[in-house]
């Protein structure tokens, strides 16, 4: 693969050791091999976690959610420009909602997050829009042990509302934010797809200007509702606040909460478990992944794929009897 920004003879001890000192770059071409799908990259990446792992798990993993426009990039510019200015360092990934789940880019503008990505502490990597959801759970999560390796202390993973990529970003963090606006409607922000129940703090943002007296109403709906709902981590009441992120008000009270989270969950264990049904689902998703591609791409199911489902769509074969044929032909073909 000449040419490649990395080819299957990649020095994998020595980027390791330059991603643990810290060095960017070495960062960027470590994440890069780790969302490759090329069979070779893949054994490099796999080697690389391996060495980065054990030093990965410090940060704290924290989602930032909200449907389109709620701000949540402005957020996270406020927020880390803050962090960043008081001594952190963080990294933020962002999920691109230009997936085959919505269509078209919605974070085409290049300037988003532009006083972030210019801060030294700060490093901000786009997921890869390709592939399915799976492919994007993957490498985020992948991406998350190398900054971790690298020293970022906090590590946000911006999403958007598109309830699966939602549900997918909780399995990967230990704290999920949820971002909302007043006048948005409940059903759009996702009160009724359940996004409120996975929210572990939540914010009304844009309570500012003319917008400050809807803002602060939304907030005791928001506070009203959740009332009604069992919390997520058990004796944790997820609180509601409001926030700016244009005035910065209220930004660092949302991080407080998020830190008050973080020593409650710690306290009663439920960190830990999150920690480790992340590790598990990680596994778990890792194993059918592979599984699926394996199923898929072996040659006699391609052979025998077409026409099997022509025949379940021409409702000559019941899909139950197409499975199991397929799944036959597949172990049938691998005892040989
Ligand atoms: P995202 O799609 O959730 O990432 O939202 P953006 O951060 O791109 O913000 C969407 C729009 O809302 C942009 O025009 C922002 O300038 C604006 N915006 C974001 N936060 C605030 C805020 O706190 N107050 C006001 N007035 N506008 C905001």
């Amino acid at each position: 693969m000449a040419g490649a920004p990395h080819g299957p003879d990649v020095d994998v001890p020595d980027l390791a050791q330059r991603i643990l000192a810290g060095d960017r770059q070495a960062l960027a071409r470590g994440i890069t091999l780790v969302e490759s799908v090329a069979p070779a990259h893949r054994v490099a990446a796999s080697a690389l976690l391996d060495l980065l792992t054990p030093h990965a798990g410090k940060a704290q993993r924290v989602a930032v959610s909200g449907v389109p426009g709620a701000g949540k990039s402005s957020f996270i510019e406020t927020l880390g420009v803050q962090l960043c200015e008081a001594g952190q360092r963080i990294a933020v990934l962002t999920i691109d909602p230009s997936s085959p789940v919505s269509g078209g880019s919605i974070l085409g503008d290049k300037t988003r997050m532009a006083r972030l990505s210019r801060h030294p502490s700060a490093f901000i990597r786009p997921s890869p829009s390709s592939g399915e959801l799976g492919g994007v759970r993957r490498s985020t999560r992948e991406t998350m042990t190398l900054c971790e390796a690298a020293g970022f202390g906090v590590v946000l993973v911006e999403t958007v509302g598109v309830g699966q990529s939602e549900v997918t970003v909780r399995e990967m963090v230990d704290c999920f934010l949820v971002l909302m606006i007043a006048g948005a409607g409940d059903e759009l922000q996702g009160i009724k797809k359940g996004i409120i129940e996975l929210a572990d703090v939540l914010v009304v943002n844009k309570a500012d200007g003319e917008n400050l007296a809807r803002a602060e109403a939304t907030r005791m709906e928001f506070a009203q509702a959740l009332h009604y709902l069992a919390a997520a981590e058990g004796t944790w009441q997820p609180p509601v606040l409001t926030c700016s992120a244009a005035t910065g008000a209220g930004v660092a009270e949302t991080w407080t909460a998020v830190q008050n989270f973080f020593a409650h969950a710690q306290g009663s264990g439920a960190w830990a478990d999150r920690r480790r049904a992340q590790a598990l689902a990680w596994l778990h998703s890792l194993v059918e992944h592979e599984l699926r591609e394996q199923f898929w791409s072996h040659p006699a199911v391609q052979a025998a794929r077409a026409g099997m489902e022509e025949a379940v769509v021409a409702g000559k074969i019941s899909a139950s009897a197409a499975a199991q044929q397929l799944l036959w032909t597949a172990q049938a073909a691998r005892a040989k």
